[in-house]
């Protein structure tokens, strides 16, 4: 594994009863990568990511970050490995990586700026001053700076989803994992939200994206992971997968969406 990855992801199975969603899945992300994870609806997109983030336990295969073995299904005592048991010690993994949910899932008795300051303060024990500071910092770079004491239903679609990407940004992760992120927004708000996303980017944050917006995925992608029925069908850089596709299942794909 290479010194410089943040997760590296071996052989990653998830299976739900007799359905096996993700049948063996290997990925590396390293600093400043933007990984796009691109294929038809039930392929596992959305699995894939709740595994890393360990909202799911992968049935099989190993997590690591920052080398370190996540503790999965089958830790190892030979190695010192533990099971993760707390939520103290979820929470603590959970901070390395940040994630953003199609329906935002912002809290509504909170108003923006709460929704910042609350995980800062509760997880990481940051004072509230500084906390503030922080969050009116960042929902001034995510052009909210007027909506802080707004509550989410005052919100569009896209303000929202930019206040859960100022909320993720403020616990400061090493990497921020989306899952189709512009999706529940109408049309004319998916481009705030993917300019937000590109600002990202081109401050060099490591992201793994999965979305249905193919321009964004060519233009900003390190690589372009495409996922057929649980398995990684292609890979590859992203003039590569959408200028000469190799395999009959992401040109079929890319012919649906494009
Ligand atoms: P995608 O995000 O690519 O659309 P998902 O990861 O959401 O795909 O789902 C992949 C497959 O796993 C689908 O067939 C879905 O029905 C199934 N699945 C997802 N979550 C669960 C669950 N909690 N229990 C049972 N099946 C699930
Ligand atoms: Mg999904």
């Amino acid at each position: 594994m290479s010194a410089d990855a943040i997760i590296d992801v071996r052989d990653l199975h998830k299976s739900y009863g007799n359905l096996e969603v993700l049948k063996g899945i290997s990925l590396t992300a390293r600093t400043h990568d933007v990984i796009s994870l691109i294929g038809a609806s039930g392929s596992g997109k959305s699995t894939f990511l709740r595994c890393l983030n360990l909202l799911e336990i992968p049935t099989r295969g190993e997590v690591f970050v920052h080398g370190k073995r996540m503790p999965l299904s089958d830790p190892d005592p030979s190695r010192g490995e533990r099971r993760v048991t707390s939520e103290r010690e979820l929470r603590e993994i959970r901070t390395h990586l940040g994630m953003v949910f199609q329906q935002f899932n912002l809290w509504s008795h909170m108003t923006v700026l709460q929704n910042v300051i609350e995980a800062p303060i509760r997880v990481r024990g940051m004072a509230r001053a500084e906390a503030i500071e922080r969050a009116k910092d960042l929902l001034d770079r995510v052009g909210l700076s007027a909506k802080v004491d707004n509550y989410p239903s005052q919100l569009s679609g896209g303000q929202q989803q930019r206040v859960a990407i100022a909320r993720t940004l403020a616990l400061d992760p090493e990497i921020i994992l989306f899952d189709e992120p512009t999706s529940a927004l109408d049309p004319e708000m998916v481009g705030e939200v993917l300019a937000v996303m590109r600002d990202l980017a081109s401050e060099g944050r490591t992201m793994m994206v999965v979305t249905h917006e193919m321009g964004f995925a060519r233009e900003v992608s390190t690589e372009v992971v495409f996922l057929e029925k649980g398995k990684v069908g292609e890979r590859g850089a992203p003039e590569q997968i959408f200028g000469d596709p190799q395999t009959a299942a992401c040109k079929q794909f890319l012919n649906k969406v494009l």
